[in-house]
């Protein structure tokens, strides 16, 4: 299991870089990272939670399938939904963000195969979540900035449970 990258981290603010190939380095890595989510109890990891900055996340949602997901991309988007969403990397904050309900995406699978997929509900907004950890962007960014100054000031004492709420 790898260390959950956590805020103020610039690892989490920078943006990643695209995978040219995928190999067994990429597949290793993706092996780490999906231990790491499922001891942490997440439905989805980005590669900078672990500390780097590649386009690479797991998303895993309920009954989907593991979806191992090499430069993930958004061709379509509808609907829009508002969730509470948490996050590993800011334990304690739990914040209503508004995304699409329904998301085209395409992206390289772990043996270098492109695919496309249709996704909606949560598992569209944990894929979506997964994409701005890619971007440098973190749920708290949907705050307004005044909440947003106070809420993360807070976040050096954030560690403790997830009371059973979504961590993505
Ligand atoms: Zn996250």
């Amino acid at each position: 299991m790898l260390d959950i990258v956590k805020y103020p981290s610039p690892v989490l603010r920078k943006k990643s870089s695209d995978v040219d190939i995928v190999g067994d380095d990429e597949r290793c890595l993706f092996g780490d990272m999906l231990k790491t989510m499922q001891m942490s109890r997440g439905l989805g990891i980005a590669a900078p939670q672990v500390g780097i900055n590649k386009k690479m996340v797991i998303v895993q949602v309920a009954d989907n399938k593991l979806l191992k997901m090499v430069n993930p991309r958004i061709l379509e988007a509808k609907g829009q939904e508002r969730m509470e969403e948490g996050c590993l990397s800011i334990p304690n904050l739990y914040v209503n963000v508004r995304r699409s309900k329904w998301v085209k995406v395409q992206y390289v699978d772990e043996n270098g195969k492109k695919q496309t997929l249709e996704a909606k509900g949560l598992l569209a907004r944990a894929i979506l979540h997964e994409i701005d950890h890619l971007n440098g962007k973190l749920i708290a960014d949907y705050l307004n900035p005044i909440i947003k100054f106070f809420v993360l000031r807070k976040t050096k004492q954030r560690e403790g449970t997830t009371n059973g709420k979504r961590i993505i």
